[in-house]
């Protein structure tokens, strides 16, 4: 993607405090790395540090809608800065499945056991050639006067024959992304799948929009 012009970039009034709203401690740190060298002088804080909020409902259609709901939420709640992103994986032998619906795609939100086994099962008989996949994310920043910006990233990849690996989260056994050959995503170290994921590319564009 091109770096937008310096004209086309934006200079939110964020205050000095970012709410990261997710529950994620891995996303918290990876959003404060890769946002805070754009914005050096803003503290990143986790939601769950200033308190119990409702988490809102997603209902939107797209990741792009679904991280807006999660930021516009936080902002509201706190009176800050807010930052949040939605994620999932999108196949295309499945006409793009799960989708939005990742994370509760079995029925129950966030059994990833049952969401991988969905997988295998939906995509039994599908030949290697036609298991092309991509995980996608949506990183949305909210200024507590309401301005917004929105990033988006792809990590393009195929989607395995039976889990392989032990790390990561979701359905990273079953992915195989085209920048780390060999490896699922679930195998890989988590500096390794920073540097290559869907959410570091959506940060990254989110960060270029920066003034
Ligand atoms: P959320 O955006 O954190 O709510 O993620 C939605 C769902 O998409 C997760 O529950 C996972 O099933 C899937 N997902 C999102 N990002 C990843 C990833 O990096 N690896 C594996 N699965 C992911």
């Amino acid at each position: 993607m091109s770096e937008p012009s310096p004209d086309a970039r934006k200079r939110l009034d964020l205050g000095d405090t970012v709410v990261v709203a997710t529950g994620n401690p891995h996303k918290v740190t990876e959003i404060a790395a890769i946002l805070g060298r754009a914005l050096p002088a803003v503290r990143f804080v986790a939601i769950s540090e200033l308190g119990d909020f409702p988490e809102p409902v997603e209902d939107g259609d797209t990741f792009a809608a679904n991280a807006r709901i999660k930021a516009l939420a936080a902002a509201r709640e706190t009176g800050l800065a807010a930052v949040a992103d939605d994620s999932g994986l999108c196949v295309d032998a499945l006409r793009g499945e799960p989708g939005v619906m990742s994370a509760r795609w079995a029925g129950v939100h966030g059994d990833d056991p049952r969401n991988n086994a969905k997988l295998m099962a939906a995509m039994e008989g599908v030949p290697e050639e036609e298991r092309t996949a991509r995980f996608r994310s949506a990183v949305c920043l909210v200024a507590p006067d309401g301005e917004e910006l929105i990033g988006e990233g792809a990590c393009e990849g195929m989607v395995g024959f039976e889990p392989r690996g032990t790390g990561g989260f979701g359905y990273d056994p079953l992915f195989w992304p085209d920048e780390t050959p060999g490896k699922t995503m679930a195998e890989l170290a988590p500096d390794e799948k920073n540097a290559i994921s869907h959410r570091f590319h959506a940060l990254e564009a989110l960060a270029a929009q920066l003034a």
